[in-house]
C-alpha cells in the first residue's frame, strides 16, 4: 500500500478560481470590501480585548473605494489590521488559506455568539483577477514596529514582494483594471455594485469621497478658486472638481434594522426600511421580524404586501445576506418557496458566502433551515391570530394567498397554521374551519358550501341566507387547488367542499321525506320538462324552498363540475365533455313558488298546452341564467319568449 498527499499546481488552479468559482465578475467588489471589513472588525476586536494598545479607543474606522479612470485603477483601502510581509506570504501567497478562519480559531473562545467575521474560504481575494490584469497590495500592520509591505502580481503564479511607502496602518488593494472590464471604472457602475452587495456592511464605506481638508484651510477658499477658474490649478489630479461643501456620506447603513431587537423597532422604522430596500412606496401590510439563535443563527424581516387586486400577480423578493453581506435574491433552497412571494431580508451568518445552488440543494443543513423558517413564520402568524384576532382578520384577504400557497406547498406549514387559516363566510365574519364546522354541524354536517363568484352566484347566496344556511367565500384562483388539497389532507375528517350551486338537496329540503304522491308528481313533471325542452336526459326535482320568490334553480353536482372544469383546463377533451355535458345538471323546482304551483295545475289542462310549454321553458331559462350565462341562441329565444309573454298579458 502506498499513501501520499495530493498536490495541486497553482498554474492550473488559478484559472479555475478566476473563471469558475464565481459566476459574476462583480463579485470582486464584494470580496475585497468584505476583506477590508474583516480587517477592521479584527482590529476592533483586538482593541476591545486590550491586545492592541497602540490603537486609539475612539478610532474612526472606514473603507474607501476609489476609481481612477486615467490610471485605470480601482483601489479599496481600509484602516484595519494590515499585514506584515510574513502574513502576506501566509494568507495571500497560500491560496485557499484563510486568514479569517485562522483568526477565528485563535480567538474562538473570545468571539462570543455575535461573530461577524465574513471570510472563511481563503479564496475571495483572488476574485479580483476576474477584472484586473495586475493587483498590488500596500499594507502596514497594526503591530508595533511593523514595516510596510508591497505585493504585486500579474495574475500568473509569480509575485513580487518589496517594501512599501505606505505610512498609515491598514491596507490598500489596487486593481489595474483590464480594458474589457473598464465599465467598473465608471463611478456609477461601481456604486451600483457596492449598493447591491455592501449596503448593510457593519463598517462605513465611502466611494470616491472628497478628500478631508485639514482644519486650518477653509473649504470656502478652495471653492472660490474653483468658481473663478473652473479648472482648478490647485488640484494636482484631473479628477472631477470637488463641490464646495461636499458631504462625506457612506454608501451603506452599518446597522440594518433586522439586527435590532423587534421590541426596539418602531412601525415607522420598519416602513422606512421597506421603502429603502425595495423602492416600493406602497406601505406593507405588516411584517414578521425573525430572530433565531438556535439551531442556527438567522435574523430577518418579512413584509406582507397589501394586494391591490385579488388576483394580482405577486412578485416577491427575499434578499439573502450573510453577515450583512448580500448573497443573492430568492434562494429557494434556503427560504421556503411560498415566502418568496413576500418581500424581505434574511441574514444567515452560518451560510457560506459563495453559495452555489447545487451545494445548497444537497445540503441537509440548508433543508432544515428552510423548515425552521417556515415554522417560525407559522408561529408568528398563529400568535398574531390568537393575540390580536381582529387585526389578523382584517389582514386575511391580503395574506390568504400567501398562506394558502404555503399550505399547498408544505404540509408541515399547513399542519402548523391550520387554526389560523380563515374562511370568510356569507354571515359576514371570518372563522377557521373548526369553528365553521362546529356552528354548521346540524345543517350541513361535513359539507362546506362555498361561493366562487359572488356576482354570478348571487341568487344562490340569497337563497342560502333565506334558508339560514352558511357558505364560505373561496373566490381566488388559488382556491381550487387549495380546496382539493384540504380535502385530500383532511380525508379522515371527510371534509367536502361543494360549490353553492351544487347538490343542495340535503341542505335545502325541509326535512320531510317524499310521499308516494309527491314521487309520482315528480316523475310526471320531469317527463313534461323533458318533452318540452327536447332533452330526455334532463333531471328534475321538486323541493320546498323557504323562499317563495324563486321558481327554480339549476344544480350541478360538485364532482361533475370539477370534472368539467378539469377537462376544459386540459383543452376540452371531447370524451369527458360528452360524458359530463349539460345532462348532469338538475333542475330543482320550488314547490312554494306560485308560478310553479300554477304550472302543476295547468299541465293537465289540454287546452292550455301552449301556455304550459311557455312557462316551462321560461322557468328553465330563468334558473339557467342564474347558474351561468346563457349561450347566444338560447338567450335570443329567451328574449323572444319574454316579449311573447308580455303580449299575451296585454
Ligand atoms: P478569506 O476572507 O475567506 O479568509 P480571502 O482570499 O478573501 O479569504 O483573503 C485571504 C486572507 O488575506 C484573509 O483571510 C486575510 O487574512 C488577508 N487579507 C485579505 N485582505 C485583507 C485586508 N484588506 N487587510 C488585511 N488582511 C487581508
Ligand atoms: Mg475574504
Amino acid at each position: 500500500m502506498e499513501k501520499g498527499n495530493l498536490s495541486i499546481h497553482s498554474e492550473n488552479i488559478l484559472p479555475i478560481i478566476k473563471k469558475w468559482l464565481y459566476s459574476d465578475a462583480d463579485i470582486f467588489v464584494r470580496e475585497l470590501v468584505s476583506n477590508a471589513c474583516d480587517a477592521i472588525l479584527k482590529l476592533r476586536k483586538l482593541s476591545d480585548l486590550g491586545e492592541a494598545p497602540n490603537v486609539a479607543k475612539g478610532e474612526k474606522y472606514e473603507i474607501c473605494v476609489r476609481t481612477d479612470k486615467e490610471n485605470k485603477t480601482i483601489t479599496v483601502e481600509d484602516n484595519g489590521v494590515g499585514m506584515t510581509a510574513d502574513e502576506i506570504k501566509e494568507y495571500i501567497n497560500q491560496i485557499a488559506f484563510s486568514g479569517a478562519s485562522a483568526f477565528l480559531e485563535k480567538y474562538q473562545d473570545k468571539m462570543g455568539a455575535d461573530n461577524e467575521i465574513i471570510g472563511h474560504f481563503g479564496l475571495g481575494f483572488y476574485s479580483c483577477f476576474m477584472v484586473a490584469d495586475k493587483v498590488q497590495i500596500d499594507t502596514l500592520s497594526w503591530q508595533d514596529g511593523a514595516a510596510a509591505a508591497r505585493w504585486l502580481c500579474e495574475g500568473g503564479i509569480e509575485y513580487e514582494m518589496s517594501d512599501s511607502d505606505r505610512t498609515t496602518r491598514g491596507t490598500t488593494i489596487t486593481l489595474f483594471v483590464g480594458d474589457e472590464h473598464a465599465e467598473y471604472l465608471e463611478e456609477f457602475n461601481l456604486r451600483a455594485t457596492l449598493t447591491k452587495y455592501c449596503s448593510f456592511l457593519p463598517v462605513e464605506i465611502y466611494l470616491n469621497p472628497p478628500e478631508i481638508s485639514d482644519e486650518t484651510s477653509e473649504p470656502a477658499q478652495t471653492a472660490e478658486i474653483l468658481d473663478t477658474d473652473g479648472e482648478s490649478l490647485e488640484l494636482e489630479t484631473e479628477t472631477e472638481p470637488t463641490p464646495p461643501k461636499a458631504e462625506r456620506k457612506p454608501i451603506n447603513d452599518t446597522a440594518p434594522l433586522w439586527l435590532k431587537s423587534a421590541n426596539d423597532c418602531t412601525d415607522d422604522e420598519y416602513k422606512t426600511f421597506y421603502r429603502q430596500v425595495f423602492m416600493d412606496f406602497n406601505e406593507p401590510l405588516f411584517w414578521i421580524h425573525l430572530n433565531m439563535d438556535y439551531p442556527f443563527r438567522l435574523k430577518g424581516i418579512l413584509y406582507f404586501p397589501k394586494l391591490k387586486h385579488e388576483l394580482e400577480y405577486i412578485e416577491g423578493q427575499v434578499k439573502l445576506y450573510n453577515n450583512q453581506v448580500y448573497v443573492a435574491d430568492n434562494i429557494k433552497e434556503v427560504i421556503p418557496e411560498y415566502l418568496l412571494l413576500l418581500k424581505g431580508v434574511m441574514d444567515c451568518p452560518d451560510l457560506p458566502l459563495n453559495v452555489s445552488r447545487s451545494f445548497l440543494q444537497n445540503d441537509g443543513y440548508v433543508k432544515k433551515m428552510s423548515g425552521y423558517i417556515s415554522r417560525k413564520v407559522a408561529d408568528k402568524l398563529n400568535s398574531l391570530h390568537k393575540k390580536d384576532g381582529e387585526k389578523y382578520r382584517g389582514y386575511w384577504d391580503d395574506i390568504s394567498p400567501f398562506i394558502k400557497y404555503g399550505c399547498i406547498k408544505e404540509a408541515d406549514f399547513y399542519e402548523k397554521i391550520k387554526a389560523a387559516v380563515l374562511y370568510k363566510t356569507t354571515n359576514g365574519d371570518y372563522v377557521n374551519m373548526e369553528e365553521f364546522l362546529a356552528r354548521n354541524a346540524e345543517k350541513t354536517a361535513k359539507k362546506v358550501f362555498y361561493v366562487s363568484d359572488d356576482q354570478l352566484q348571487a341568487q344562490y347566496i340569497k337563497m342560502f341566507r333565506e334558508q339560514e344556511l352558511e357558505a364560505v367565500y373561496l373566490t381566488t384562483k388559488l382556491d381550487n387547488p387549495f380546496i382539493s388539497y384540504i380535502e385530500q389532507y383532511e380525508r379522515e375528517q371527510e371534509l367536502q367542499f361543494n360549490r353553492i350551486d351544487s347538490d343542495l338537496s340535503t341542505a335545502l329540503k325541509q326535512g320531510e321525506t317524499a310521499t308516494e304522491e309527491e314521487t309520482k308528481q315528480k316523475e310526471e313533471v320531469e317527463k313534461l320538462f323533458q318533452e318540452i325542452l327536447g332533452n330526455s336526459n334532463l333531471k328534475v326535482d321538486i323541493e320546498t324552498l323557504k323562499s317563495e320568490s324563486i321558481s327554480a334553480v339549476v344544480l350541478l353536482s360538485e364532482q361533475v363540475r370539477r370534472m368539467q372544469e378539469m377537462s376544459r383546463a386540459y383543452g376540452g377533451m371531447d370524451g369527458l365533455q360528452g360524458m359530463f355535458g349539460g345532462d348532469a345538471e338538475t333542475l330543482v323546482l320550488n314547490r312554494s313558488n306560485k308560478l310553479v304551483q300554477a304550472l302543476f295545475r295547468l299541465k293537465d289542462d289540454q287546452t292550455r298546452k301552449d301556455d304550459t310549454a311557455l312557462i316551462s321553458q321560461q322557468i328553465y331559462d330563468l334558473a339557467m341564467m342564474s347558474h351561468k350565462p346563457l349561450p347566444n341562441e338560447q338567450m335570443t329565444k329567451f328574449i323572444e319568449r319574454s316579449n311573447l309573454i308580455l303580449e299575451r298579458i296585454l
